[in-house]
C-alpha cells in the first residue's frame, strides 16, 4: 500500500486569504452600495513594461520560425540572462559573481521551497516570526524541527541571533514580507559572522531588493564579507518587474560554499535542477533579459516609484495619526500596530471604512496585534483609503 507523507498533517490549512475573501463577499452582500478598497493586495497591478513586452513578442515570433525555434534549454538558464544578472549585481551592489553561480528559475517560491531538499531532515531550521509562510510549510513537509526567532516592536521586526539561536539553517527576508523592515549592513554582518562561527547556512530572500532606495542599506547578502561562504540568495522578478504571472526568478549559489569539506552546494543544486527541472521558458528568459536592459531598468524603476509614492502616502497618514509602523520606505509593505486582535481590527476597518488589509496573525504568532497594508493599489484608491483610514482612527 502506498504510504503517504504524514508530515502533511502538520500543515495548518491556510485560511488567511480565503477567510478574507469570504468576509469581503459577506460584506458586499449585506452592503452592495459600499465601495471597498483593497489595501491587502500582495500582487502587482501595473502591467509589464514596454521593453519586456517587445522582447516577449520578438522571442515568441522566433519560436514560430524554423530557423530560430528553440527546444530544451540548459536547466540552469540561458547564458544571455545569466550575463545580464551578473552585470546587475556588479553595478548595483559591487558584488562579483560567476555565471555558474546564477541559476534561473520560474520564480523564487519554488526554489526557496525546493532548496531544502539538499539538506537532511534532521536539521533545525530557524525561522523569523512573522514571515512569508513558505519557509515554515516547506520544512514542515519534511518533518524538520523549527526554531522561531521573534520579531517585535523592540527589535523593529529585525531579529538578531543570541545564545538561544541554535540551529543549522536560517531564513532571512529583507526587505521583509510582511513587515517591510530592512536589515542594515551591521545587522547582516552579525548574521553572517554568526552563521560562519556556527556552521550555519543562511537562506536570504531578496525578492524585494529593487524597492530599496536608501544607498545605506544592503540589497544583496553578498555585500557582506564572508556571505559567499555561507549564504544562498533567492531573488525574483515578480515585484521588481511585474512578473508575478510571467514567472521568472534567480537563485545565487556560491561556489565557495563547501559543507563538511566535501559537498559543494553549487554542484548539488546543479545536479538537483538537471534532474528535476527543465528550465524556464526561452520566451520568458528573453523577457527577463529585457528587464536588465537600460530601458527595462528605467521603466521598472518608474513602476516601483509609483508604488513607493503610494507607500509614502500610507506612511504619512500613519505618522500624522501617531500609529507605530515599520516599512513603507524601502519596501512596498507597511506593518502597523493596530493595538487589538488583528482580526478584530480587520472587521472594524472593513465595517467602518470599507478598507481591506491583512491581519498580522496570518504571518505568525508574533504578528498578532499588527496589520499589513500594501502599496500595490492605484494612486486614487490609496489616497481615498488613507482619507478614510484617518477618519476611522479618529473615531476609534
Ligand atoms: N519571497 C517573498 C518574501 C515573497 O513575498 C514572495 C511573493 O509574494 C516570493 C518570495 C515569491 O516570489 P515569486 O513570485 O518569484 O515566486
Amino acid at each position: 500500500m502506498a504510504k503517504i507523507n504524514s508530515n502533511y498533517n502538520k500543515l495548518k490549512t491556510n485560511y488567511l486569504f480565503s477567510d478574507i475573501a469570504r468576509k469581503i463577499s459577506e460584506y458586499k452582500l449585506a452592503f452592495p452600495e459600499k465601495e471597498i478598497i483593497r489595501m491587502g493586495i500582495g500582487d502587482v497591478t501595473l502591467p509589464l513594461v514596454q521593453p519586456v513586452v517587445d522582447a516577449l513578442v520578438k522571442a515568441s515570433t522566433e519560436m514560430g520560425n524554423k530557423a530560430t525555434f528553440r527546444g530544451y534549454g540548459d536547466e540552469q538558464g540561458y547564458a544571455f540572462l545569466q550575463e545580464v544578472i551578473k552585470e546587475y549585481y556588479e553595478e548595483n551592489c559591487k558584488v562579483r559573481l560567476s555565471t555558474n553561480e546564477i541559476f534561473i528559475s520560474d520564480g523564487a517560491k519554488s526554489d526557496i521551497a525546493n532548496f531544502t531538499e539538499l539538506f537532511s531532515n534532521d536539521n533545525t531550521i530557524i525561522i523569523p516570526d512573522p514571515v512569508y509562510p513558505v519557509y515554515l510549510d516547506s520544512n514542515l513537509m519534511f518533518g524538520r524541527k523549527i526554531l522561531f526567532i521573534n520579531g517585535n516592536e523592540e527589535n523593529g521586526f529585525l531579529p538578531l541571533p543570541d545564545k538561544n539561536t541554535k540551529g543549522d539553517i536560517v531564513y532571512l527576508c529583507s526587505p521583509n514580507n510582511p513587515t517591510g523592515a530592512v536589515y542594515n549592513y551591521a545587522e547582516l554582518q552579525t548574521w553572517v559572522e554568526f552563521a560562519l562561527n556556527n556552521n550555519m547556512i543562511i537562506f536570504f530572500d531578496s525578492a524585494y531588493e529593487a524597492f530599496v532606495s536608501d544607498k545605506g542599506l544592503p540589497r544583496s547578502i553578498y555585500e557582506i564579507e564572508g556571505a559567499n561562504k555561507c549564504a544562498v540568495e533567492f531573488c525574483s522578478l515578480s515585484k521588481t518587474a511585474g512578473f508575478t504571472g510571467t514567472r521568472c526568478g534567480y537563485t545565487i549559489v556560491p561556489e565557495d560554499i563547501i559543507i563538511d569539506d566535501n559537498y559543494s552546494l553549487n554542484k548539488m543544486w546543479l545536479r538537483r535542477q538537471t534532474t528535476k527541472f527543465n528550465g524556464t521558458s526561452y520566451i520568458v528568459q528573453r523577457g527577463a533579459e529585457a528587464v536588465f536592459s537600460k530601458e527595462g531598468i528605467a521603466a521598472c524603476k518608474e513602476n516601483i516609484k509609483y508604488y513607493m509614492n503610494n507607500a509614502k502616502i500610507i506612511a504619512k497618514t500613519l505618522e500624522e495619526s501617531n500609529v507605530w509602523f515599520t516599512g513603507g520606505i524601502n519596501s512596498p509593505y507597511i506593518w502597523l500596530k493596530c493595538g487589538m486582535d488583528s482580526w478584530e481590527f480587520f472587521d472594524l476597518l472593513l465595517k467602518k471604512a470599507q478598507i481591506v488589509g491583512t491581519p498580522g496573525s496570518g504571518f505568525g504568532k508574533c504578528g498578532e496585534g499588527f496589520f499589513r497594508l500594501t502599496s500595490f493599489n492605484t494612486r486614487e484608491n490609496t489616497v481615498e483609503a488613507m482619507r478614510r483610514f484617518k477618519e476611522f482612527l479618529r473615531e476609534l
